[in-house]
């Protein structure tokens, strides 16, 4: 059945297994693997834990309350929804948090189902994402934090490269350390764990400009993909095409380059801007906007290139004439097409 993504199970563990070995020489002693984009796929987590992980991270309460079964913490990286407070307790061994009304609300649900609670205190370093601001006053929040009878405060993070592109340094990563020396002196406690972000920081093992304290990391798409995120540079010795997608061709036909007639709005109300090449061997696949934005695939095959589409078709040019209505296709997604691949109900999933 197509569409299809495949994703090679050995490939994936040996990425895993590479991880934990890259990250353990860096001085980070505790790892959490961040599988979002694999929107819950049961059997490829599975496979991620079988190379023996500590933590499993995800961003949606839903896709942990699915790995329950799995022998591994579990973490939350999105800031927990008021609403869900008490299924973030239930699902979540820990999560990152910026708001005190939130952590209030899971002390609150901990102690209703007997349980305790770890934070994360977040803060943000210049991103400008989640977490409190670093040039702001937290001593207060922490207190209060501590005080809370079902909530252990685990240690402190930040999240760079998401939403302002701000990469990972010495510099933002050391005001952090700083940060976690102010709390620990003041209330005279020791934080377990200093998180220093996501894929982006993998940049700096190269250079060993990690600083001393930071002891944790989230890593999701430098293992998935095999790739650093702050230049996206590829880290040697992982693989890069642990996912691969199939798509079917439904169409194959002769025709012109540039459309014939006055050019209007598309299906998605562009005007299109269509380079004319003259005839060309025209192939539509079955596959759309609905599952993927296009332009995220990179076409497997010599010679095929995208042309374009709708929200259920590909349209690609085709180098030869040996296709046939039939045959299938291969697609290296990047990482927001692998996270919309993976959530399309329409795409099967299978892991070999
Ligand atoms: C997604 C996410 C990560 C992992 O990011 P990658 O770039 O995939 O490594 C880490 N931390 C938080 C808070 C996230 O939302």
């Amino acid at each position: 059945m197509y569409p299809k993504i495949i994703i090679d199970k050995n490939k994936l563990i040996d990425n895993t297994i590479r991880m934990k070995h890259l990250t353990e020489a860096n001085g980070i002693s505790y790892l959490s693997l961040v599988v979002k984009v694999l929107a819950g796929y049961f059997p490829a987590v599975e496979a991620i834990t079988s190379a023996g992980i500590e933590c499993l991270a995800d961003s949606r309460i839903e896709n942990l309350k699915k790995f329950q079964s799995l022998p591994v913490k579990k973490a939350l990286m999105r800031l927990p929804m008021p609403s869900q407070a008490s299924m973030v307790v239930r699902y979540a061994d820990w999560s990152l948090n910026s708001e005190i009304n939130t952590v209030r609300k899971l002390n609150n649900a901990a102690k209703n189902q007997g349980k305790r609670h770890g934070i994360i205190l977040m803060f943000d370093m210049g991103d400008l994402r989640e977490g409190i601001f670093y040039q702001d006053d937290y001593l207060d929040i922490v207190d209060e934090i501590l005080a809370m009878d079902h909530i252990d405060l685990i240690g402190i993070g930040t999240n760079l490269t998401c939403y302002g592109g701000v990469i990972p340094d010495h510099e933002n990563l050391s005001n952090l350390v700083k940060i976690a020396h102010t709390i620990e002196h003041e209330f005279d406690i020791e934080l377990p764990l200093i998180s220093g972000g996501n894929s982006s920081t993998v940049h700096l093992f190269d250079t060993h400009q990690i600083p001393e304290g930071i002891n944790h990391l989230r890593i999701g798409e430098a293992l998935l993909l095999g790739r650093e995120t702050a230049y996206g540079k590829a880290l040697e010795g992982f693989h890069d095409d642990v996912f691969t997608l199939q798509a079917q061709l439904i169409e194959l036909k002769e025709k012109p380059s540039y459309p014939i007639g006055k050019i209007g709005m598309n299906s998605f109300g562009e005007i299109p801007i269509i380079q004319d090449k003259g005839w060309m061997r025209r192939g539509i696949l079955a596959i759309g906007k609905q599952d993927v934005q296009l332009d995220n695939l990179l076409p497997l095959d010599l010679g095929v290139e995208l042309i374009g589409g709708s929200s259920d078709h590909l349209i690609v040019e085709l180098p030869n004439d040996s296709y046939k209505v039939g045959d299938v296709l291969s697609f290296r997604p990047n990482y927001p097409g692998l996270l919309q691949l993976m959530t399309s109900s329409y795409v099967k999933k299978e892991l070999r």
